[in-house]
């Protein structure tokens, strides 16, 4: 299954990624991660995505797909991948297509997470994620027993610079402007399969997993 996960900040990409990379057996390959690793550890690449990271804008072309084609070498693809977060504009999901046309493995589906406004800035801004272990918590909808510290390792919760309101409403903009247009793009390449992406974070993996059968 090789699969792209598309859908607004907060659609809960990231949260479903994790489901269907277990279910499908494959890889979750998650841009945003790739470079908080990087900028955790302080590597050039992180230092250079920080500042379009934090004020929510998209980290240039050049850099980012150039570190998806590095990505797409490694030998762990052999059940296919998840790619969340990448493409976010058209010239990547040409990009893409490329490179999985030289590798001759095109993609099987796009999911789209589909959600309205209100509830993503509900989502975003009341999640918090631990400096430690990086589980994710949500301040209404999965609240740690004491405010401000993971359960699960004790590490500090901290929310990201991105996840602030004025944040928030940026990347929405983002969004619209860079990516929903590459919604269309896959609908005319006929991968587009679209689901409603609220309601409990189980339904919404049962729906994915149901629409996804009809492709595989
Ligand atoms: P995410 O965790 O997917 O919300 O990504 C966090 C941030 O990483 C985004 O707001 C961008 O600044 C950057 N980023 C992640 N993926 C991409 C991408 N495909 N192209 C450009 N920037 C990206």
């Amino acid at each position: 299954m090789r699969l792209v996960l598309v859908g607004p900040p907060g659609a809960g990409k990231g949260t479903q990624a994790q489901f269907l990379s277990s279910h499908y057996s494959i890889p979750h390959i998650s841009t945003g991660d790739i470079f908080r690793a990087n900028l955790k550890e302080g590597t050039p690449l992180g230092l250079e995505a920080k500042s379009f990271m934090d004020s929510g804008n998209l980290v240039p072309d050049s850099v980012t797909n150039e570190m998806v084609r590095d990505r797409l070498t490694k030998d762990d693809l052999a059940n296919g991948f998840l790619l969340d977060g990448f493409p976010r504009n058209v010239l990547q999901a040409e990009v893409l297509r490329a490179i999985l046309g030289e590798k001759k493995t095109p993609l099987d589906a796009v999911l789209e997470l589909a959600v309205d406004n209100a509830e993503i800035i509900l989502r975003l801004s009341g999640r918090r994620v631990c400096r430690n272990c990086g589980k994710v918590w949500h301040l209404e909808y999965d609240k740690p027993s004491s405010a401000g510290t993971c359960d699960a390792c004790e590490g500090e919760l901290y929310q990201r610079e991105d996840d602030k309101e004025e944040v928030i409403k940026h990347r929405l903009d983002v969004y619209q402007e860079q990516t929903a247009p590459i919604v269309a793009f896959y609908r005319g390449e006929g991968l587009l399969i679209t689901i409603t992406a609220s309601g409990s974070v189980a339904d919404i993996t049962e729906r994915a997993i149901s629409a996804l059968s009809r492709v595989h």
